[in-house]
C-alpha cells in the first residue's frame, strides 16, 4: 500500500481518502458534503479517538448503510510499531514503521502519577542544533497531523495521560500539521487530552511561538541551552535567525491564562554553558517572565564529542537559580539501559512533582 500526503491506494483503481488527522472543523463539513449531518461526524470522530476504532464496520451505532458509505470512500490509516525497547524502569522505546517506510521513535515514560508518550513531529530536523542526534540527520519530511496523532495509540500498557512534543523534529517548523493534531489531542470529543497536559517543544521560532501562545492548545516549552547570543548560536544555528533577545522579549510579551508559565529547558554540557556565570545570566535573562527552568544534563551521542557535566555541577547551577528565587527542577534520567549505544536522543519531562526529567533514549544501531 502506498500513501501520499493522507491518500492511500488500495488498489490501483481505487484510492480512499484517510479521515484520521481532520480535526471535527474539517471533518463535520466533509460529511455534510456527502449530505449527513454534523453529529454524525462528532460520533465517528469518538470511535476513531476515544474507542481506537480502525474499522467502519466495528461502529456499532452508525447505520449500515452509513458505515458502508464511509468504507468504500474513506479509510483510516494507522502505524506499525517497528521495534520495541523496554527499560528497567518501565520506559518504552517504539521505532515506529511510518507507510513510506521511514522510521520516528515514539517514547512512553510511566511514572506513579502520570504516563507521558513522548512524540515526534518530523522525520530529522533542519534546525542543526550541534549537540542532537536528530540534528545531525539530514531532514526527510513532515509528519502528516494523522501520523503525529497516531503516536498516542500504539499498544501502550497503560492509558496515556500526558503528551509531550519532544521526540524527533521541530514540531513549529511543522505547523499547520501540529495544530491540527493539537485540536485532535484536546477535543474534548477527541483523545480528551487536557490541553495542559500537553507539551510543545520548540528551538525558538518566534512568529510561532507567539502564534501557539494565542492559541492556547498546549504548555509551551522552549529550548533556551545558552545565556548569550553567542553561546547560544554555537550550539543552536537557528539562533542566528532568531537571536536570544528577541527570544526574551516575546517571553516578557506572552500572556497565559491562569496558572500557566512558559518553560525554559536548559540542557547543561560540560565546559559550554553550565558555569556558576551562566546561572547568573540565566537568571537575569527571565527574571521578568513567568517561567520555570527545566535543566537537562547533556546525554552523550556518538555524533558529537561534547561532554555530560558531573552531578554536582548541574545541582550548583541549580542551586544559583533557586537562590534567585526562581523554580528550577533537575531529575535524573531514566531509560539510561536502554540508551546505551544510542544512534539518537530523546528528552522529555514527566512527574508533576519534579515537572522535570531528561532522557536519553534511542534505538541501538539496526543489526
Ligand atoms: N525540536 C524541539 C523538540 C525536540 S528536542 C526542541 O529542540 O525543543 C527535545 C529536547 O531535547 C530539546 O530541549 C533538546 O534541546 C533536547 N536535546 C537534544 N539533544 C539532547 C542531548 N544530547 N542531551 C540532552 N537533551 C537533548
Ligand atoms: Fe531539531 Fe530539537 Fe534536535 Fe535542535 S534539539 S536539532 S530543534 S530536534
Amino acid at each position: 500500500m502506498d500513501s501520499v500526503h493522507g491518500i492511500r491506494y488500495t488498489t490501483p483503481l481505487m484510492t480512499k481518502e484517510n479521515l484520521k488527522g481532520m480535526p471535527l472543523r474539517e471533518l463535520e463539513p466533509k460529511l455534510m458534503a456527502l449530505g449527513h449531518p454534523a453529529f454524525r461526524a462528532r460520533q465517528l470522530f469518538r470511535w476513531v479517538y476515544q474507542r481506537g476504532q480502525n474499522e467502519f464496520e466495528n461502529m456499532t451505532d452508525l447505520s449500515k448503510v452509513f458505515r458502508k458509505e464511509l468504507s468504500e470512500k474513506f479509510c483510516l490509516a494507522s502505524l506499525s510499531v517497528d521495534r520495541a525497547e523496554h527499560s528497567a524502569d518501565g520506559t518504552i522505546k517504539y521505532l515506529v514503521m511510518l507507510e513510506d517506510g521511514q522510521k520516528v521513535e515514539t517514547v512512553f515514560i510511566p511514572a506513579e502519577d502520570r504516563n507521558t508518550v513522548c512524540i515526534s513531529t518530523q522525520v530529522g530536523c533542519k534546525m542543526g542544533c550541534k549537540f542532537c542526534a536528530t540534528g545531525y540527520q539530514k531532514f526527510t519530511r513532515n509528519l502528516e497531523s494523522w501520523e503525529i496523532v497516531e503516536q498516542c495509540f500504539l499498544p501502550f500498557p497503560r492509558p496515556v495521560t500526558n503528551v509531550v512534543m519532544m521526540g524527533m523534529g521541530e514540531p513549529l517548523d511543522n505547523y499547520d500539521e501540529l495544530i491540527k493534531a493539537l485540536e485532535i489531542l484536546q477535543d474534548p470529543l477527541g483523545v480528551k487530552i487536557g490541553k495542559r497536559h500537553i507539551t510543545v517543544s520548540t528551538v525558538g521560532l518566534s512568529p510561532k511561538i507567539e502564534d501557539l501562545a494565542k492559541k492556547g492548545l498546549a504548555n509551551i516549552a522552549i529550548s533556551l541551552h545558552g545565556t548569550t547570543q553567542e553561546q547560544r548560536s554555537a550550539i543552536m544555528p537557528v539562533s542566528r535567525k532568531h537571536p536570544l533577545e528577541e527570544l526574551i522579549v516575546l517571553c516578557q510579551r506572552l500572556k497565559f491564562k491562569g496558572r500557566r508559565r512558559i518553560t525554559f529547558e536548559y540542557v547543561l554540557i560540560k565546559g559550554v554553558n553550565d558555569s556558576n556565570e551562566d546561572a547568573l545570566r540565566l537568571a537575569a535573562l527571565v527574571k521578568n517572565i513567568r517561567c520555570k527552568i527545566n535543566l537537562l544534563a547533556y546525554n552523550e551521542n556518538p555524533f558529537c564529542s561534547y561532554e555530560r557535566p558531573s552531578e554536582k555541577r548541574v545541582l550548583s547551577f541549580q542551586s544559583i537559580l533557586l537562590e534567585k528565587n526562581l523554580t528550577a527542577t533537575y531529575r535524573k534520567s531514566r531509560g539510561a539501559d536502554i540508551s546505551a549505544a544510542c544512534g539518537q536522543l530523546r528528552t522529555a519531562s514527566l512527574n508533576r512533582v519534579s515537572q522535570n526529567a531528561a532522557r536519553s533514549l534511542a534505538f541501538s544501531p539496526e543489526p
